[in-house]
């Protein structure tokens, strides 16, 4: 049984010094499917901790009797995080090892934890993270699109005026973008990324990873639209939606960004000829280049 809390647990930010008597807390990717994806040091770890920290014990419950483990759980959601994370601690500062477990994939990443591990770093509890499957690393490492920078984003908002927005203020995002999305809203979220992004802007919808039915799918916004709507077996399962990042039509380059500023302030004033010929007076690019540029750039609008 759980004692009170004897500690006031503090939320600061910066980590407090390292509690030496206390137990560390471990951070434990489980698999996203696949179940020979969990690592020898995972198990390890599960079987040796005094606790399992779990979003749904009964999913995780699964888990444990799979790998024959029979380390008690306790449950640790979004809904109990917070209050309940000062359980937790107790036991940490106890000295008891605590594990923290997610349904799938690894914790915190669109998964509660964040709370607990605030709560354990700000406590001085040594918080030890146990890498392994994570949806968005999976469907990067096998998608072909830029890997050096990426952004990862989450899920969307559910309905489509937050959605469209938060598109919208990634339009012109040039890193990689990674997106969670659930299956029932998979086609109406393409739908509205190739209104934002355009059709020929490259993604690749990662479905059901590590599972018989994985399928990675890499196509130009449209045509990826296009098979999802054409085929309802698209819009089941659980999926990851990577969009090649924006890169400026290559006139716009070219012009550099003084000449593209005073352009775009023209361009809000005055029609698109007009606003050419005044920005290649004020920076020397020639007419014709900065003309082209506006045209691309109303078309892409
Ligand atoms: N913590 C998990 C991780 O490390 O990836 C993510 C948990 S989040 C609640 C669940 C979402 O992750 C799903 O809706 C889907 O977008 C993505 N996901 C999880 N497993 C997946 C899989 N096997 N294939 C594709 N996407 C997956």
């Amino acid at each position: 049984m759980w004692l009170l809390p004897t500690i006031e647990v503090c939320v600061l930010t910066a980590p407090g010094p390292l509690n030496s008597t206390a137990g560390s807390l471990f951070v434990v990717a489980t698999p996203i499917g696949n179940l020979d994806d969990i690592s020898a040091r995972a198990l390890k770890v599960l079987r040796e901790v005094k606790l399992i920290a779990a979003e749904d014990t009964r999913h995780s419950q699964r888990l444990m009797q799979h790998f024959g483990i029979s380390t008690p759980l306790a449950a640790c959601h979004e809904h109990n995080e917070r209050e309940e994370g000062s359980r937790f601690i107790t036991r940490l500062l106890a000295g008891d090892d605590v594990a923290l477990i997610s349904d799938a994939g690894t914790p915190l990443i669109s998964d509660p934890g964040y709370h607990l591990v605030r709560q354990a770093r700000a406590a001085g509890i040594n918080v030890v993270p146990v890498p392994g499957a994570c949806a968005l690393i999976a469907a990067l490492s096998a998608a072909g699109l830029p890997s050096d920078r990426f952004i990862f984003e989450g899920f969307l908002p559910a309905k489509a005026v937050g959605r469209r927005a938060r598109l919208q203020a990634l339009k012109e995002e040039p890193r990689t973008l990674i997106f969670y999305e659930a299956p029932h809203r998979i086609l109406e979220c393409l739908q509205d990324m190739e209104l934002v992004f355009g059709g020929e802007r490259l993604a690749l919808l990662a479905r059901e990873l590590t599972k018989t039915f994985e399928t990675l799918k890499g196509l130009p916004l449209e045509e990826l639209r296009a098979f999802v709507e054409g085929d309802s077996n698209q819009q089941r399962g659980e999926c990851v939606v990577l969009v090649a990042g924006w890169t400026a039509p290559e006139n716009e380059d070219a012009v550099g960004s003084e000449a593209m500023r005073i352009l775009d302030l023209l361009l809000k004033e005055m029609p698109l000829k007009r606003a050419a010929a005044l920005a290649a007076e004020i920076t020397g690019v020639r007419k014709n280049v900065l003309y082209q540029v506006a045209l691309d750039k109303q078309k892409a609008e």
